[in-house]
Order: C-alpha cells, then structure tokens, then sequence
C-alpha cells in the first residue's frame, strides 16, 4: 500500500503541532474526547432534522481504554464517523475543520455545542504517540476505514470491518526517554485526572474500565483486580441548571469540588448572560485570606471555559486586582480562541464579560454590606486591604467603584464605619472628615493631636492599616467632604477658647521663645508654635507639608526607602505648667532652657512612635532633672 504525503503545509504544521502549539502535553486527551463529542452532537442535531434518525442519548458514549502491556491507548465514539473521504479531507489536511464546515452548511444554531473550528486538534495525539490509527464508520455507510499515521510524513488509508457507526483513535503511545515520560498516559489515575480537569463537562458520557481489587472467592487474605465501567464526568455543568434547582449546599460542594478554597464561601454569585456576549459565570467571595494572598506567589483569576471546555485555568484578564481574591468560573460559546485553544487572539468579548463581572462583584459585595453587615466585617477583615490598595494602585482611578466599599474605625463607636455613614453624621459646622494614624487603635486613641477634635465631638477615623493614609489621598474627598489628618497643620477649626488664651500670654516674648527654641532643633523641626489643637498634654508633632509622620514611618519602612523626612512642627501647649518653666527658662537659664527643649523634641517623638536619636543622651538628661 502507498502511503499518501500529506499536503506541504501539512506537514510543516504536524512538526510545529508537536513541538511547540501546546504547552502541556496532556490536553491531547481533551482535544480528542472534544472531537468525539462533536461527532456525536452532529448526530444529535441531524436527527432533529432528519426524521428517519432517531437519538437515544443512552446509547452516545465516549469510551476510553488502556492496554498498558501493549501501550495503548483507545478514545472510541458512537458519533458519525467518518467516510473515507472525510478521512482524506479531514485528517490528511491539517486546519481542514469538518466540524466548522458542518456548523456552516448546516447552519447550526446556538445551544448547540460543536467545540471544534480549527482542525488542529487531533495531530496533538502525535505529541504523545508514535503510531494513530482511526478506524472509522460514517452514519449511513457499511464501509468502515483505517486510516494510519506515525506522523510528519504521511498517512495510509485502507478498508476494513467495523461493526457499529462512529470512531475509534488508536494510539500507540511513545516509549519514554530520557527527558519525557510518556507511561503516565497509561496509567488509569492519571487519564481519570485530566478527563476530570478538562472535559468534566463533556455532555455525553465518558466511560472508563477502572481497575478495582476485591477478595478472591472463598478467601479472606488474598485479592484479585476485576475491571469496572465507570462514567468520569459530570456532563451537566452545575452552571448550566436552574438557579431555583441549587440549593446553596449545590454551590458550597463546588466551590469546595473545584478547590477553589478550604473555607465556606461568604456568597456565591451565580450569572447567566444572553446579550452580546453570552456566558454563564459562578463566582465565590471567599471568608478567609488564602494563606499566601498577600504574596507574589498569589495569582489571581477565574477559570474560563469554552462551551464546556477548560480553556485556561486562571484567566486573569476576567478580575481587576482589586477583586482577586474573587473565585470561580466563566463559560462562554462567544470566545475567539487561537488554535491552541489557550490564549485569546482577540479580547474584546473577554473584554466585556470582564466589566460585566466587575459591576455584578461590586454590586454584590454592596447589597452585602447593606443587608448582612456581619457577613461583610467578616469579609473586610480579610480582604478590606486589598481593595484600599486597589484605590491606591489605580491613583483613585478605581475609587467609583472601590470608595463605598471602605470601611474604618472610628472614635464613636469603636466599630468599621463606612465613610458614607462618616459623613451622615458631620456636625453642621465641621468642614472635613478627620482620620488619625498610627499601630493600632490602642495607641491612635492616646495620640495628644486627637485632643481638640475629639473635644469637639467630632468622629475620628482610625487608620491602622498601611495603605490607609495613601490610599484616602488618592480618594482626596468624599461627598465633596475633604480628609483631613488630626497631625495637620490647619485642622480648619476655629477655637476661640485656645487664641484668647494664647493672646494673653505675652506675645512677644513667646515669640523669642518659640525662635530660639526653633535654631536649638534646627534639623529636626521646621517649626515651634504655640499648639491650638493641645487641651491636656504638654507637646506633640504636627506636619507642614502633605507628607505625614505616619506615611514618613511607612516610606522609610520600605527596602527601598529614600530616607523621606514629613516637615515637622513642635506644638507646645502654652496652656501646660510646662509653658510656665519654659518661659522662666528662657528668661533667667538657657542652659535649663536647651535641656528642657531636647526633652520636649524627644517626648514628641515617643508619642509618635519614632526613634529618638541618642536614647542614653535622653535617659542622661532625664537625671539631670531629678538630681
Ligand atoms: P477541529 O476539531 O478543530 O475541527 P481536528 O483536527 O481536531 O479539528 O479535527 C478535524 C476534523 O476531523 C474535525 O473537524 C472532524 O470533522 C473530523 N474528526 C475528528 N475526530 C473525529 C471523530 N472522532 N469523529 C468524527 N469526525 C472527527
């Protein structure tokens, strides 16, 4: 018999299909089991229209087999075969797709699920394959043919005996070298692993002769293997049925099936979309943080299904990095897919599904945080950060979406406030929203900067996090209410109270005072003012400029730092008897003055959780004061 070439191209495409179209080799299997399911589905469809046909879904099947001895392995079908031109046509012409032709000349509707279009698919058997035979028989035809091929340079094509219509792909799988193996396709656990990964949703059977091991007869020590018909897949997609038919238990078993988690999911989003884009999509907000979700390790992305086939494991294009701890899966007829049904060629429907997904997750978490508030601090305790760094990273780009969403502690009630419900209860006369810095709530609470706005009874948000600071300036404002930092230099309050007081005081003379004391920390603070915003304590830091203390903290944290310094002011309560020795100081010792000033400077540091520059120097001078 003459072995047939195949056409030019051809063969320069089954050398490029088995090196590199792929990255894993495994999907072989899922480009096969696809075309088997193709090929019964057009039976499915003739016999619509065909009323001599009649379809009895029992009897449609994929089977698969293994010969481990022989190293073979079987995919076999009771589709509609193949003629044997269809042979010549479709398997000696690479990118020839019989199934795109179908879908074409029989104008075949949506809901229809014919995967493939690009004729490709079945020569990455030769990835794992020595030797493909396809034995085929075409509905309506007594002949059957063999049609072989051990790859690059030709194939043969003879008749032969069949008993029943449909296909069966012989592979003869390749010995393993030193680089690859290849036995793992013969291994029963092994093929069960990527039917169950990428054809789960196949909708017709897909059966398996498992080995399983019982006690021999009549004897209770010794086993023997018999072999068991089993079917691997799942065929109906749980987001292909009927909301009303899931209970949340349903959902709870995928999210769990699917790995997407070891906890309980908060909420399940389930989304069935028929407009230009259609899709199904079933998403998860997980309660708890992965344990790597703060890491570089961590990827983000939502599993993506083409008409029930896995196209990609985490497509990341689906979710924003401000909801990547977001999980679940999106399955869509409408995906332009490149012939290694991998990588998107054109994203503009990924595009869309993408925004679709965006605004159903925002609107969910929402209703969440409207109606099951417990639920929601649950959440925000795990994943509150990721979406203030999702306001910071987009420069407030996100913050339409993201900002009602946020959640702080506050002064009031010692509880996560929204900021929406911040600015519901502003006093009539407060000009901005105030918030305070620090480690924890604990240490933001003794700050003495808090003092006049708490004073005034006006709520303080607590910004423990990192992020919090940088993220809220990227915000700026909220209902056009600006934030403001308790350590700010203007806190846009008038305090009659406070100025009368400090014009009492002789105003010159503290002026000196203030200067002198400002050349003795020269380096270290911009300024030394009379504190309007102090009642109890005796000093504080304030900042001049944008920067704060607490963001110079965070900065210089950084492995990168660039030694930022926020301009500091030192704030003295000339309300304090503290005032009163400095005055005295001033006028009758400036040796007493300088150590009392030193003194003060590093107390203010301590308050504000910074290092002080000679610990001993300080402790030394503290003695000095008690001898
Ligand atoms: P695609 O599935 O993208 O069309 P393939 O290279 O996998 O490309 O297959 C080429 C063509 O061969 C298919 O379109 C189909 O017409 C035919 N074919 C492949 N496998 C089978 C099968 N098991 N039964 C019937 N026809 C098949």
């Amino acid at each position: 018999m003459t072995k047939k070439p195949f056409e030019a191209e051809s063969k320069r495409l089954i050398d490029l299909m088995i090196n590199s179209i792929y990255t894993h080799r495994e999907i072989f299997l899922r480009e096969l089991i696809s075309n088997a399911s193709d090929a019964i589905e057009k039976i499915y469809y003739q016999a619509l229209t065909d009323e001599a046909l009649t379809f009895d879904r029992e009897s449609y099947f994929i089977k698969i087999a293994v010969d481990k001895q022989n190293r073979i392995l079987k995919i076999t079908d009771s589709g509609i075969g193949m003629s044997k031109k269809e042979l010549e046509d479709n398997l000696g012409v690479i990118a020839q797709s019989g199934s795109l032709s179908f879908k074409k000349e029989n104008e075949v509707k949506d809901g229809y699920e014919i995967i493939g279009q690009f004729g490709v698919g079945f020569y990455s058997a030769f990835m794992v394959a020595e030797t493909v035979t396809v034995i085929s028989r075409a509905l309506g035809s007594n002949e059957a043919y063999k049609w072989e091929s051990q790859g690059a340079d030709g194939y043969t094509i003879e008749p032969c005996e069949k008993e029943s219509i449909g296909t069966e792909i012989i592979l003869k799988i390749k010995e393993n070298t030193e680089d690859e193996k290849y036995d793992e396709y013969l291994e029963e656990y092994r093929l069960k692993a990527i039917i169950k990964k990428y054809s789960d949703f196949i909708r017709y059977p897909i059966k398996m002769d498992l080995t399983r091991r019982k006690l021999k007869e009549g004897s209770d020590t010794e086993y023997e293997d018999y072999s068991e018909e089993e079917i691997i897949n799942s065929m109906v997609p749980i987001w292909r049925k009927n909301k009303n038919e899931l209970s949340a238990k349903d959902y709870e078993n995928f999210y769990a099936e699917k790995h997407y988690g070891f906890d309980k999911p908060i909420k399940h989003i389930h989304i069935s979309v028929d407009g230009a884009v259609r899709y199904n999509s079933i998403l998860f907000i997980p309660e708890k943080i992965p344990f790597d979700y703060y890491t570089r390790e961590y990827e983000k992305g939502l599993e993506l299904y083409s008409s029930g086939v896995l196209i990609m494991n985490k497509c990341s294009d689906l979710l924003p990095d401000y909801f990547s701890f977001v999980k679940g899966m999106v399955d869509s007829e409408d995906l332009s897919l490149n012939i290694s049904r991998e990588i998107l060629q054109h994203d503009r429907q990924l595009k869309l599904i993408a925004k679709n997904l965006n605004n159903k997750i925002k609107s969910e978490l929402q209703s969440i945080l409207s109606n099951e508030r417990e639920k929601y601090e649950k959440f925000y305790e795990s994943f509150g950060r990721q979406l203030k760094y999702g306001i910071y990273d987009g420069f407030g780009s996100n913050k339409d979406t993201l900002q009602d969403l946020l959640m702080f502690h506050s002064s009031h009630e010692k509880k996560l406030v929204t900021l929406d419900e911040y600015v519901a209860r502003m006093h009539a006369e407060q000009k901005f929203i105030y918030y305070a810095s620090g480690e924890s709530m604990e240490r933001i609470e003794k700050l003495p900067q808090t003092e006049l706005v708490a004073e005034k009874g006006y709520e303080i948000l607590y910004f423990t996090d990192e992020v919090d600071e940088f993220a809220i300036r990227m915000l700026m404002k909220y209902k056009d209410k600006e934030f403001k930092s308790v350590s700010s230099g203007d806190l846009g309050i008038d305090s009659e109270a406070n100025e009368a007081e400090a014009a009492n005081t002789d105003d010159e003379n503290k002026q000196e005072l203030f200067t002198y004391m400002k050349d003795k920390l020269a380096g270290q603070v911009k300024d030394v003012r009379a504190s309007k915003r102090l009642k109890n304590h005796p000093v504080c830091l304030s900042n001049d400029g944008e920067l704060t203390i607490e963001m110079e903290k965070i900065l210089n944290s950084m492995p990168n730092n660039q030694n930022i310094k926020a301009d500091k002011v030192l704030e003295i309560n000339v309300n304090h008897a503290i005032f009163k020795s400095l005055m005295d100081a001033y006028e009758n010792d400036k040796e007493k003055l300088n150590l009392y000033t030193g003194l003060l400077y590093n107390q203010a540091l301590l308050i504000e959780g910074l290092p002080i520059d000679d610990p001993v120097a300080f402790t030394n001078n503290i003695c000095k004061i008690m001898q």
